[in-house]
């Protein structure tokens, strides 16, 4: 049935690297009833630092939701029908502010900057005997992570030393900051997690869902600056102001555990892959942790309820996904806008031997190599910009297919279909790409915004809110779009044998 407006509305905050979005949901169907996005600006002060303002993610939040009120208005859909707000976030940026003043003391750190890689170097060393993979196995972190970013910050910026001798530094990931802004920031915000952010953190106990102590002392870093980690879905305060004063925030989850959600992956061995900025791919291994023997993460998927039992996931990440195509608008001119490169590289058909390894941050899962850097080969005379087109989608297909080699030798389940979802997924040709290149088919939601569909739904079920059913008799049902794989394993594998050997390159280049 389509919704009334009568019907509980459920709305997110969907906080990515590029934009922040707002959007609304019938509780009653999932249907999305509006919505509105911003554009987030980043900055790269010296090279592979990335960094965005605070105030500026901020200032992006009010007006989606100031925007998306009037839109619902004139809809003629009164906005006290929305019960719950949920909020979902690019996970391990790294901020700090100041609790007195409400002011950020530094920008926020992207979780793609690379700004550590001297201070992970220094801190391996620190203790013998703690090699990086014991760091890594220990909490199921990568080697960029918010605890490296928060040493960072509290060795080389004063006015965070200073704010934390002075007892008024609060640390956390860009979910905490907004939560606790929304709910009355320096009068009164309340400074929290939820156990998703947390878990890649590098300082959170996966088994006892709480920080822990011996990592905190291991980075040395005091644990009182730290956000109270709370489950997924519960109330953790009020809206203070904007159109929404008074509606409970009870929704909070990483974007890829969100996503994880919003395509109702809730049963052990279902995936999802999220293609934004970078790609994604979390495999659901139910409420024990399985441990990756392939270079893949351990991470908590989400606990939906302070007295539901946490999830896990596997995770395989590609640092560069829809960056690689923002990366051939913004610097080589190639296309005007992010979604002309379908066109393109359609009118290529064939990436005629071109392989483009898009290791712009080094290279993520299974490699986890942070000095490779991106390479592009095969180049002939014939070579143009369609070539390169076609070269950077089928790059990311690549990337992925590595990731779910990967997953699939863990569990030994190997997985049947992918469903899919994030920016990119608007684009045909990469979807129908990536069934060829894994031999399998692809699933896309006609719905494409997963991510804040998930945390409006971990909202919607918070206890004191109760909008919105997750048992599985319950679940909304969401028509989906799927791609069959069209060119046979023999080509696939041989395109694939290819990239890996670009891969070698982009690893060794200087060598
Ligand atoms: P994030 O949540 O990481 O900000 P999104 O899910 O909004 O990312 O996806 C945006 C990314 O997807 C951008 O990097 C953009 O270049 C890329 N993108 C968006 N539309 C398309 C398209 N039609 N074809 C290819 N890439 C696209």
């Amino acid at each position: 049935r389509t919704s009334s407006s009568m019907d509980p509305l459920v709305a997110a905050i969907d906080q990515g690297t590029s934009s922040t979005r707002f959007l609304v949901f019938s509780a009653t169907t999932a249907e999305l009833i509006s919505h509105h996005q911003v554009e987030i600006n980043q900055s790269f002060p010296k090279e592979g630092w990335v960094e965005e303002d605070p105030k500026e993610i901020m200032h992006s939040v009010y007006e989606c939701v100031e925007r998306t009120c009037e839109k619902l208005s004139q809809l003629n859909i009164d906005v006290s029908n929305i019960k719950a707000l949920g909020v979902t976030n690019q996970r391990e940026t790294t901020l700090v502010w100041d609790k007195e003043t409400g002011e950020p003391l530094y920008n926020a750190i992207v979780w793609l900057d690379l700004r550590t890689q001297l201070t992970v170097e220094r801190l391996i060393n620190k203790a013998p005997g703690r090699n990086k993979n014991h760091l890594k196995v220990q909490d199921d972190g990568h080697f960029f992570c918010f605890a490296v970013k928060l040493r960072w910050l509290l060795d080389n910026v004063d006015e965070v030393q200073q704010a934390v001798l002075n007892e008024r530094a609060m640390f956390g990931t860009v979910d905490s900051w907004i939560i606790w802004c929304l709910t009355g920031g320096s009068s009164g915000g309340v400074h929290c997690t939820d156990v998703s952010n947390a878990s890649r953190t590098m300082l959170f106990n996966i088994h006892t869902m709480d920080w822990d102590p011996e990592l905190c002392r291991y980075f040395d870093v005091p644990m009182e600056i730290l956000p109270q980690v709370r489950s997924s879905s519960e109330i953790y305060g009020w809206m203070k102001s904007s159109c929404l004063a008074g509606v409970p925030i009870s929704g909070c989850l990483g974007d890829q555990s969100a996503a994880l959600v919003g395509q109702m992956c809730f049963k052990e061995g279902q995936a999802k892959n999220t293609y934004g900025t970078g790609c994604f791919l979390l495999r659901n291994t139910g409420t024990k942790p399985v441990m990756s023997d392939h270079g893949l993460l351990t991470t908590v998927a989400y606990k939906l309820g302070k007295d539901e039992p946490a999830c896990y996931a596997l995770e395989g990440s590609v640092a560069i996904a829809g960056a690689v195509v923002k990366w051939l608008k913004d610097n080589m001119g190639i296309v005007q806008s992010s979604s002309e490169i379908e066109k393109l590289a359609a009118a290529a058909g064939t990436s005629y031997g071109c392989y483009f390894v898009p290791a712009f941050s080094g290279l993520y899962a299974p490699y986890w190599e942070p000095s490779a850097r991106g390479i592009i080969c095969g180049l002939t005379q014939f070579t143009n910009r369609k070539h390169l087109a076609f070269a950077a989608l089928e790059a990311v297909c690549f990337q992925t297919r590595e990731i779910l080699d990967a997953m699939n030798q863990d569990s030994g389940v190997p997985l049947t279909e992918l469903q899919v979802d994030g920016g990119m997924t608007a684009n045909r040709l990469l979807m129908q790409l990536q069934a060829d290149i894994l031999c399998m088919p692809v699933v896309r939601p006609t719905m494409s915004e997963t991510t804040a569909l998930g945390a409006a739904m971990a909202a919607g079920a918070a206890e004191g809110v109760d909008v919105w059913s997750l048992s599985p008799d319950h679940l909304p049902h969401v028509t989906s779009e799927k791609y069959e794989p069209q060119i046979n394993s023999d080509e696939s594998e041989f395109r694939f044998a290819r990239w890996k050997k670009a891969v070698q390159k982009a690893m060794n280049w200087e060598t």
